[in-house]
């Protein structure tokens, strides 16, 4: 169907093109080296991933691996405190490892495995991707290096320790401020030396073409699973559909689900402490296009054109980017992006944990607290929320900095 006069009829057969670009935004960025790397996965990624073969095999371990599907659920006490929407949340949570980051580590080291690599890489911030690739790493039997900086590493124990305990090696990045931009750097340089017997496995709907597809395809999931299961519970869809957004997969994975139906889509990002520059992670708010990563898309830019330093109380938010696919669907008015400060996003984590008994990772906090404020603009109607995370990685962090509410 069409919005704004755009056809969204055979969006996903046409976007990305053959170059990976959505609009102006994405393509791929790199090197000669790394451009033959990565046309190197782009064809395996349309041979091998779309083989039923393949497909088969991804989801039996969906389903016997992950625990998949992950439910959807009714926030009956929240809703009623609020007014007469109905708010609903699509159960990410419940994934194994506790987010949806599982869904695209699985389906990228399946895809390596069939490639007949030997070894994944990638860098971690938070350590959340870093845990999630090792999973899938253990799960396949394949090698693991995770490029981590000294500061994170000192900062983010619990995640190290689980990495290692999974097997992986993580190693450590020491120059620089030695935080997240030093360990993407460090792990493409490991990668264009190792590209023949290793594949780089990006965290999000971020980095060169195929990537943000890629990742794109493998969390679609989440939106195919949730749009089927609230047609079957409520008989109806949903009035709209809300994310959070970081570098962006499970909200693509969320609203791949819903671009071509009648549903308002909302994108959330963090404001932090404020809209200066620095105090916030909206991207797609304030940016400016610019290439960073190896694509093109919407950036928070220094003075010196350089990716600006962010800030989020949700560390898996914090990025100076977002997916191309995401300035493109912005720019075409299919999705409209707004922004939850910190303080908003810790109300909707403490409603969601007392009313509801679901304890939500601060990021996915994002996304409730926009729901509960977009329930009270609205007379009547139903939102469902995707729920990326469940909250215990977030525990200490709470009640250190919050205390109990
Ligand atoms: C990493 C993470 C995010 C942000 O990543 P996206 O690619 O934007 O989805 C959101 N929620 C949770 C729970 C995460 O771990």
């Amino acid at each position: 169907m069409k919005h704004n006069g755009y056809e969204f009829d055979n969006y996903f057969k046409n976007h990305p093109d053959m170059d990976g670009f959505f609009g102006k935004y994405g393509g791929a960025y790199v090197s000669d080296e790394l451009k033959r790397a990565m046309a190197e996965i782009t064809e395996a990624y349309f041979t091998i991933a779309k083989s039923s073969k393949f497909i088969g095999d991804l989801r039996r371990i969906r389903k016997e691996f992950q625990g998949r599907p992950t439910p959807v659920s009714h926030l009956e006490r929240l809703s009623g405190s609020l007014g007469n929407v109905q708010l609903y949340v699509k159960r990410e949570d419940l994934n194994h490892t506790g987010a949806h980051k599982l869904n695209h580590c699985m389906g990228e080291v399946l895809l390596a495995k069939y490639m007949g690599k030997k070894k994944v890489i990638a860098e971690t911030g938070a350590g959340q991707h870093g845990v999630a690739l090792a999973t899938a790493a253990a799960y396949f039997g394949l090698e693991c290096d995770i490029y981590m900086g000294s500061v994170d590493i000192k900062k983010q124990a619990p995640n190290v320790a689980r990495m290692k305990i999974l097997g992986a090696n993580v190693v450590e990045v020491t120059h620089g401020l030695q935080t997240l931009k030093e360990a993407v750097d460090a792990a493409f340089e490991a990668y264009t030396k190792e590209y023949k017997d290793a594949i780089y496995c990006i965290g999000s709907v971020v980095g060169p073409h195929p990537f943000p597809m890629m990742v794109r395809d493998f969390q679609s999931v989440v939106g195919i699973e949730a749009r089927e299961q609230f047609l079957e519970m409520t008989g109806e869809l949903p009035d709209a559909v809300v994310a959070c957004v970081g570098g962006g997969s499970n909200a693509m994975g969320m609203f791949s689900g819903f671009l071509n139906d009648p549903v308002d889509i909302y994108g959330v990002e963090p404001l932090g402490r404020g809209e200066v520059l620095g105090d916030h992670a909206a991207s797609l708010k304030y940016g400016t296009e610019g290439i960073m990563h190896g694509f093109n898309s919407v950036m928070l830019k220094d003075e010196n054109g350089e990716p600006a330093p962010v800030y989020s109380v949700a560390s898996g938010l914090d990025y100076p980017s977002s997916g191309p696919e995401h300035a493109y669907l912005r720019d075409l008015g299919r999705v409209k992006y707004d922004v939850v400060d910190d303080e908003e996003t810790i109300d909707a984590f403490f409603k969601l944990s007392r009313m509801e008994g679901i304890i939500p990772a601060i990021e996915s906090s994002h996304a409730v607290a926009f729901g509960m404020r977009l329930a009270k603009q609205m007379e009547r109607g139903s939102i469902l929320i995707c729920l990326s995370g469940r909250g215990d990685k977030d525990m200490d962090y709470i009640i250190e900095k919050y205390g109990i509410r």
